[in-house]
């Protein structure tokens, strides 16, 4: 039987709560019992957001947890040379285009189009989607404009994307953290429009990198929140055109804050670091997450 790979892929923009605990542990717990490995992928694509002093922080609550981890640790920013180049293939493909409208312009555009009482859609997580505009530019017209160094972002052409691939998609989801079936689910990238691909100053996005890591470092078992659900539809796509192989996944409960709410980085008492501060042992927050 071959080895199974877990992955635990927290972003250093922000401190650990109780949520990326649970994730973390779920995690251990599963390479654990299948005797199979556990991998830290640091996914700081947003050299912005993302910073040294947040992975530091991050480390450190993840060892205080007691969590084991295979090294070497993956940084997605090391990496940029490798999304490029498969960002490279999908502009060759012309499965990407170039996408022009800036958050405003897109702002003003959907305004203007509901103002004449079109409700505009919008993607699983409530966000209008990328107007149609940009995908039927001439040829000539992007070239005059990246010629002019108009930022840009690449968004995935679903339609084509969809097209390429030819038939409908699905996922292996597992139906609960013992691990033991799956279920198929259909994949609906289209629900999320045409999603970025490469952000204006950063050859990938969050779902290339994550879907080339997974690929790269051999991830059988994706075990991750529930929010990220509907979003694997796209991975899926994204998966399907890049010829790279699927992982299973399991999408596990999310914890949530006393108000009922998902829990964000900006909430202090539910910080791994206040908790410690606070004098929590480990073995506390594995109570508190309900191990
Ligand atoms: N980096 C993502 C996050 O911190 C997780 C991505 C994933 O598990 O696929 O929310």
């Amino acid at each position: 039987m071959t080895l199974l790979t877990f992955r635990f892929a927290p972003s250093p923009n922000g401190e650990l709560h109780l949520g990326h605990a649970y994730s973390a542990l779920l995690n251990q717990q599963l390479a654990d019992a299948t005797g199979g490995r556990l991998l830290l992928r640091i996914e700081d694509i947003d050299t912005t957001r993302c910073t040294p002093q947040f992975e530091a922080g991050l480390l450190a609550d993840l060892k205080w947890l007691g969590l084991g981890w295979d090294v070497p640790v993956r940084r997605q920013s090391e990496h940029f040379a490798e999304y490029r180049a498969t960002l490279d293939r999908l502009v060759r493909d012309e499965l990407v285009y170039p996408a022009f409208m800036s958050r405003g312009e897109i702002r003003a555009f959907i305004t203007d189009s509901e103002k004449r009482g079109r409700d505009w859609p919008r993607d699983p997580d409530g966000v209008p989607l990328y107007p149609a505009a940009d995908k039927a530019l001439p040829v000539k017209e992007r070239k005059r404009r990246i010629a002019e160094n108009a930022p840009f972002a690449w968004r995935l052409d679903v339609d084509a994307a969809m097209a390429h691939v030819g038939k409908d998609l699905s996922w292996a989801e597992f139906v609960d953290e013992t691990l033991s079936a799956t279920r198929a689910i259909e994949a609906r990238p289209q629900d999320w429009g045409d999603v970025i691909v490469a952000r204006r100053d950063i050859p990938t996005s969050y779902h290339l990198a994550v879907v080339m890591d997974d690929a790269l470092q051999g991830i059988s078992h994706v075990v991750r929140g529930r929010d990220l659900f509907s979003a694997t539809g796209v991975q899926r796509l994204l998966q399907e055109i890049l010829g790279l192989p699927q992982p299973a996944y399991f999408h596990h409960r999310l914890i949530l804050g006393p108000d009922g709410r998902k829990l964000s980085k900006s909430l202090g008492d539910t910080g791994l670091a206040a908790l410690r501060r606070a004098g929590a042992s480990p073995d506390d927050v594995r109570r508190m997450v309900g191990f």
